[in-house]
């Protein structure tokens, strides 16, 4: 064991003198935005539940009604016996909510990004996979053992002189739909037309877009009325639908490929029946939305008002609730944050390797249960705290 425990203490103290050594605090929740946390009430812009949809008394009731209806657990996988009626009916709305012929729920979203990468690309195939993506997107391309090629972050010139001059017979391109760390949006228009160009297949991640953007928070490839077999969507369902859980919603010969073999998909237990008849609630949720949509506009142009205070930081051009502030310095970044912490304001600090070197952040994440006061509060804190910037603790 000593050569083992010689290794993990090294690495461990090597993270520790980095200052890369991370930390679960450990949250208690009082409401969508408030949290107790080392026992104290704080404000947080640090999850991804957008509409607030997580502490919802409708959907924390139909977890409870899924559960006493169609049992807290599916017993198999799907292919074995764990294909419940819930399942098939939460599949066909998936399908519905995406505008695709078919859909497949999956576990989460990282599980969805290994299971799809790895089952439509292999060896001898290309993938082509924004600079910035998504890790499980990462991790999926090199598990499905095609050949990676990583390209400029949004850079679609660049994709285009890729995939000209790719010997590969068969392509996939692959991009979050909005970019978890810059929020920014992928050019899914533009990508499309190479798709078709090079007869491609499009993969969307839209972790981030589902229920946030396009008609019914139905997601970026609606909101820009997108419609394409080439198009396989990947939405997650722990963010802005407030649960946990992810599908895939593709063309029918696409579906029924994962569905033959997908390993991660195969060799796992279907998620709980509860959790399936739940997730039908929050579609509804998300659809019936407009008016938590409108407020995280509305809470995104006001936190833009108070940033010519916050200067020499620099907001991001983000047009979703995303919202990084960029600081730069790593120890800067650390200092800032805690100095919110002070104020009650929870923004969670994001260093490399999460975001490249000299670009740590604030990263402000936004929800539609924040109220305006919430916004208000924040603004005015970072304004006072970057004016004295002398006085941030050291
Ligand atoms: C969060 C996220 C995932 C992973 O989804 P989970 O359901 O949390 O596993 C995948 N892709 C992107 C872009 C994400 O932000």
């Amino acid at each position: 064991m000593s050569v083992w425990r010689n290794r993990f203490l090294a690495d461990a103290a090597g993270w520790q003198s980095a200052g890369l050594r991370r930390q679960r605090r450990i949250v208690r929740p009082v409401s969508s935005t408030e949290v107790e946390i080392g026992g104290k009430l704080v404000t947080a812009f640090a999850s991804n539940d957008y509409l607030g949809l997580s502490r919802d008394p409708r959907l924390i009731e139909a977890i409870g009604e899924g559960a006493r209806r169609f049992g807290a657990g599916a017993g198999a996988s799907h292919l074995v016996s764990g294909h419940h009626a819930v399942h098939e009916a939460l599949e066909h709305e998936l399908a519905r909510f995406a505008g695709k012929p078919a859909a497949l729920a999956c576990m989460n979203g990282y599980v969805a990004n290994l299971a799809l990468l790895t089952t439509l690309a292999g060896e001898g195939d290309a993938i082509y996979s924004d600079q910035l993506n998504h890790a499980s997107i990462v991790d999926g391309a090199r598990l499905s053992r095609a050949s990676v090629s990583i390209y400029p972050h949004a850079d679609v010139g660049a994709l285009d002189a890729l995939l000209a001059s790719s010997a590969a017979r068969h392509k996939l391109v692959v991009t979050d739909a909005v970019f978890s760390m810059d929020g920014d949006i992928a050019p899914l228009e533009a990508l499309l037309a190479l798709c078709e160009r090079h007869d491609a297949l499009l993969v969307v991640d839209d972790a981030h877009g589902i229920g946030v953007w396009g008609p019914e928070g139905r997601g970026s490839v609606q909101a820009l009325g997108l419609q394409s077999e080439r198009i396989v969507y990947m939405g997650t369902l722990g963010k802005a639908a407030g649960l946990s859980g992810a599908f895939i919603a593709a063309d029918q010969l696409i579906v029924d490929r994962l569905i033959q073999r997908a390993r991660p998909l195969v060799f796992s237990t279907a998620g709980s029946p509860a959790l399936a008849h739940a997730t039908l609630t929050a579609l509804e949720l998300i659809r019936s939305a407009d008016a938590a949509r409108e407020r995280l506009v509305r809470h995104r142009e006001r936190l833009h008002d108070f940033a010519s205070g916050w200067q020499p930081y620099r907001l991001l051009a983000s047009a979703t609730p995303i919202q990084p502030l960029i600081i730069g310095d790593n120890a800067g970044v650390v200092r800032l944050a805690e100095a919110l912490l002070q104020e009650g304001l929870w923004v969670p600090a994001i260093r490399p390797p999460t975001v490249p070197a000299g670009s740590a952040r604030l990263r402000i994440a936004l929800s539609a249960a924040h109220t305006d006061e919430d916004i208000g509060r924040l603004g005015a804190a970072l304004s006072r705290i970057v004016s004295t910037a002398g006085t941030i603790p050291a």
